[in-house]
């Protein structure tokens, strides 16, 4: 189980800041969660202004 960020993601970056184990990262016209490196903390979801990261 990871974190996922959806289409409603406007590449603002907060996430990746708030991101314990630095799974995110800039992707091609959003922001992508690796799967492998979360820990599944949840900490990025409340950081996103428009709702896109959602529990997988
Ligand atoms: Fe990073 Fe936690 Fe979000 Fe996973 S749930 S991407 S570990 S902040």
């Amino acid at each position: 189980m990871a974190h996922k960020i959806t289409d409603e993601c406007i590449s603002c970056g907060a996430c990746a800041a708030a991101c314990p184990v630095g799974a995110i990262s800039e992707g091609d016209g959003k922001y992508v969660v690796d799967a492998d490196a979360c820990i599944d903390c949840g900490a990025c979801e409340g950081e996103c202004p428009t709702g896109a990261i959602q529990a997988d």
